[in-house]
């Protein structure tokens, strides 16, 4: 068992969670940042408080990230907070560069001033790729984020590199390049989530307190569910398996880059059709499309390979596309009863 102490920025989201799980089965004292809100509550990580240490602060605030740092003493860090909707960041433009980009960097240059020899992780995407010049994606494939969202992630991680590099006081910052990745824990503004969650209202014919999407609406209405562009193609891995990848990034010896996915493509029509198929359900009879739910510049398709991630660390996806999406409906049918 560990006796390492891990700090988690954003351990209240869908990652995070899962991280916290995972590295508490390892032996690891772990702790996180979380921002307050009125109504006190913890989002993923409620059933974990007990066995965590939180810190209240924000990644806008560098005094309360140097404070955590300075309390905590962390061997290793996983910077995962972020505005993180490529959708939304259209909306909160300079709200998602201060997060995301500049955010990122207020950890890299804490850690450097405080606990210099501690390990970050750094949440870097695949959202990067933008509109990719080549199928599928690798390390080595040139950026060109198509949103905020996601040129904010490239501030970062460049960032991350220029740090890494830094003759004087390299310090050892991986990044993880993660294709999507999904689970009953993911927000409801994501369209794999909006699905599974439509799915199970539907089949369980709820007509009360049905969960609402980012407009604020129902995400089933008339007994319609609406999404944006069916064609768009993504490479959907588990979230488990990838937070998995995470901690392995930070077991090697010297800081590097791994694109983490499955390797395998699938538009969101398809996984529709998949988690209808689940409860017995034709997707065409509920699904309708609304431009406002497609984002104004397009990414994609985007699909990863992740053979360095395989030889280097011996890491490979374990769930299959439609287990995720069983997972997904299933955890959902129980949940929006
Ligand atoms: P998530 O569920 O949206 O979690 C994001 C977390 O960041 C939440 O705990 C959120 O806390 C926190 N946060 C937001 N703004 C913050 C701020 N100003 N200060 C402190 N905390 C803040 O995202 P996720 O899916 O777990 O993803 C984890 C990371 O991986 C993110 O950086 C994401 O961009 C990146 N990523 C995700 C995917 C994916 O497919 N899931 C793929 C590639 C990269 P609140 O509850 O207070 O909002």
């Amino acid at each position: 068992m560990s006796n390492k102490r891990a700090f988690i920025t954003g351990i209240s989201g869908q990652d995070g969670s899962y991280l916290t799980e995972f590295l508490l089965k390892k032996g690891y004292e772990v702790a996180g940042l979380i921002r307050r809100n009125a109504a006190n509550e913890t989002g993923n990580i409620e059933h974990l408080i007990s066995e965590i240490k939180i810190y209240h602060g924000d990644l806008v605030s560098p005094e309360s990230i140097a404070m955590a740092l300075l309390d905590f003493k962390p061997d290793e860090i996983y910077n995962l907070a972020s505005q993180s909707s490529p959708l939304a960041s259209f909306k909160d433009v300079f709200g998602t560069m201060m997060i995301t980009g500049i955010g990122a960097v207020q950890v890299f240059e804490r850690v450097k001033q405080i606990v210099p020899k501690a390990k970050i992780y750094q949440a870097s995407t695949s959202e990067m790729f933008g509109k990719p010049s080549q199928i599928p994606q690798n390390e080595e494939t040139p950026f060109s984020p198509a949103n905020p969202y996601s040129a904010a992630k490239e501030l970062a991680h460049r960032m991350a590199i220029i740090y890494r590099n830094d003759k004087n006081k390299p310090m050892f910052i991986s990044c993880g390049i993660l294709f999507n990745h999904e689970s009953p824990r993911r927000g409801l503004n994501f369209v794999t989530r909006k699905i599974s969650a439509a799915v199970a209202v539907l089949k369980n014919n709820k007509k009360e307190g049905i969960p609402l999407n980012e407009s604020g609406e129902p995400i089933v209405k008339d007994g319609k569910l609406t999404l944006g562009d069916l064609d768009a193609k993504r490479d959907w891995g588990y979230a488990p398996d990838y937070v998995e990848a995470m901690w392995m990034i930070l077991q090697k010896d010297s800081p590097d880059d791994f694109v983490i996915a499955t390797g395998e493509m699938h538009t969101v029509e398809e996984f529709a059709k998949e988690a209808f198929e689940t409860v017995g359900l034709n997707w065409k009879e509920y699904v309708v499309v609304d431009d406002k739910f497609v984002p104004p510049v397009q990414t994609g398709p985007l699909l990863g390979d992740f053979a360095k991630a395989k030889k280097i660390l011996g890491w490979e996806p374990k769930t299959k596309f439609p287990d995720l999406v069983k997972i997904m409906v299933h955890s959902d049918l129980a949940k929006f009863t």
